[in-house]
């Protein structure tokens, strides 16, 4: 480590993160089995940035959940690097919608955790955490407490913290839906300069059509429960590094169509309009 640049992978190799024929069960004692996702398979390259839609409960916290290895599989696997997913690991780093930062660390202290953990020395740890956190725009507040900084702020202090670890994958689970839509839009542009720049490879979750096609490679569509990918759509929009700028471009509105009726939002309208 010591450089925060993502691992470069050989032409031609394995996937970062791939996932075959993956299905999760959940039972509960005495109650039903819930089949929260049902054959799951996708491959995701370096460097690529791949986003995740589907109607709540579909089993997508679930999927991501296998890819930290939070959950194992009921059937299938998971593999990062080409290596069997088997328990949670410091090869993926998760976001979630909540900041999960200490509130008893200051900013730097949160964003070395990780470091820590892995046993690197106070010294070499500290300038890395510093430089994350002028990276995102933190200078400054890396002695704040996270309680002493906004929703946004916090969220990009996450983010700092996440990259920390030099993971191979970043996976996202709605990491900016609790903002609001100005703070978001900031976000979205850290983000994705931070991803274009450093060549990570990401797997998002979204809610936010329009989020999920500027910000990635390619969105995939999950059905209703139990989870299934029913769609895959390459976003051919240039500037993926710069959301602002392909937000304006016409073919978002088209894409955005075209993920509403696949995931049936038209028919849910008529439903209410008609109730
Ligand atoms: P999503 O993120 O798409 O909204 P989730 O992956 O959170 O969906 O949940 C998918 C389904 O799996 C839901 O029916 C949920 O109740 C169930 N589920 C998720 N986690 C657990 C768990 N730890 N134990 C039992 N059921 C779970
Ligand atoms: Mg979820």
């Amino acid at each position: 480590m010591g450089t925060n640049a993502a691992p470069q992978a050989a032409p031609g190799a394995a996937p970062r993160i791939e996932y075959r024929s993956v299905t999760k069960r959940f039972g509960s004692a005495g109650g039903p089995t819930v089949t929260a996702v049902e054959g799951v398979t996708l491959s995701i390259r370096d460097g690529e940035v791949v986003s995740l839609i589907g109607p709540s409960g579909c089993g997508k916290s679930t999927l991501l959940g296998m890819g930290s290895g939070l959950y194992l599989p009921t059937q299938g696997e998971v593999l990062v690097d080409g290596e069997r997913v088997d328990g949670p690991n410091d090869h993926v780093a998760f976001m979630l919608q909540k900041d999960l930062l200490l509130p008893w660390r200051t900013i730097r202290e949160n964003v070395e955790y990780g470091l820590e953990i892995k046993g690197m020395a106070a010294a070499e740890r500290r300038p890395l955490a510093l430089d994350l956190l002028g990276r995102f725009h933190l200078g400054g507040f890396e002695n704040h407490y996270p309680r002493q900084l906004s929703g946004g702020m916090r969220q990009r202090a996450a983010m700092a913290r996440t990259l920390a670890v030099d993971p191979s994958v970043l996976l996202m689970d709605e990491p900016f839906s609790a903002l609001d839509a100005q703070t978001k839009m900031v976000l979205q542009q850290d983000l994705a300069t931070m991803l274009a720049r450093e060549g990570r490879t990401a797997l998002l979750i979204t809610h936010d059509l329009a989020e999920s096609i500027i910000l990635s490679d390619r969105v995939l569509v999950m059905s209703p429960r139990p989870g299934r990918i029913i769609e895959e759509i390459p976003i051919d929009l240039p500037d993926r590094e710069n959301p602002m700028v392909r937000r304006r471009k016409p073919g978002v509105a088209v894409y955005v169509e075209r993920l509403m009726e696949l995931l049936r939002i038209g028919e849910t309208l008529e439903t209410l309009e008609t109730a």
